[in-house]
């Protein structure tokens, strides 16, 4: 167990000096056999304690320690997907959170597939509806997204990721950022993306989750031009499908 707090702990300083969790936002946890070990409420991660740690149940209980982060529900819903997670890092880091702040082009994955490396640790990154942080909606709503995923967006909130370690949930909110900014950047630019060809290579060589389907020139161009409007649905996005 106290492997796993010095886990936590560190992890926590690197995302804060990576730039990737700002003042006493974002929140981590490890999962230990029926229960979490979890950041507390009002700490910024950047100066954690090995001995202040929460540790909750599944049912999200508070068994010891100081009180958890409100965004329990949304960590423990992220487990009950997928039962090889065994850490989830939540971050709202910079580029995250705006990309979270405008509509997906694709109801499977709200990032442009523009760069391989997303695509390579993370795979599709889905838009999940926006509820107050620490509302148990929120949960639900991971719960309800019928599709497989590794980390979403929460709209107009920031990243969350969760895999079997806590190094791949980092690499993974830190791949979103980088992926969130260059599709910031590329916005309103004559841009190009990968190709179905390249994606379907890309995640399946690395095991990672995509539904079929690549932007169609229309969600293209309407991204570009920024204009409001809401998801699309599966059947907008797969005119240019791969079918996989
Ligand atoms: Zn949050």
């Amino acid at each position: 167990m106290s492997t796993v707090r010095k886990e936590l702990v560190s992890m926590g300083r690197e995302l804060v000096d990576a730039g990737l969790s700002p003042g006493r936002s974002g929140n981590l946890s490890i999962r230990t056999g029926n229960t979490i070990i979890m950041t507390p409420t009002n700490v910024s991660l950047g100066s954690l304690s090995v001995n202040a740690l929460s540790i909750v149940s599944l049912d999200g209980t508070h068994l010891d320690g100081p009180r958890p982060s409100k965004e329990v529900p949304l960590h423990l819903a992220m487990y009950r997907r997928d039962p090889a997670a065994q850490s989830v890092v939540h971050v709202h880091s910079e580029n995250a959170t705006a990309a979270s702040c405008v509509e997906p082009w694709s109801a499977h994955h709200a990032i442009l597939p523009a760069t391989p490396y997303l695509l390579m640790k993370v795979g599709q990154v889905p838009l999940i509806p926006y509820f107050a942080p620490g509302d148990p909606a929120q949960a639900d709503a991971i719960l309800r997204f019928d599709l497989t995923f590794s980390a979403a967006l929460l709209a107009n909130h920031g990243s969350i990721a969760a895999f079997p370690t806590l190094a791949q949930a980092q690499t993974a909110v830190t791949e979103i950022e980088e992926a969130a900014r260059t599709a910031l950047l590329i916005r309103g630019q004559n841009f190009r993306l990968l190709t179905g060809e390249q994606i379907v290579e890309l995640t399946e060589r690395n095991g990672t989750p995509w539904t079929p389907g690549v932007p169609s020139q229309a969600d293209v161009a309407t991204f570009v031009r920024g204009a409001a409007r809401g998801p699309l649905g599966v059947a907008d996005w797969d005119q240019a499908s791969t079918g996989r």
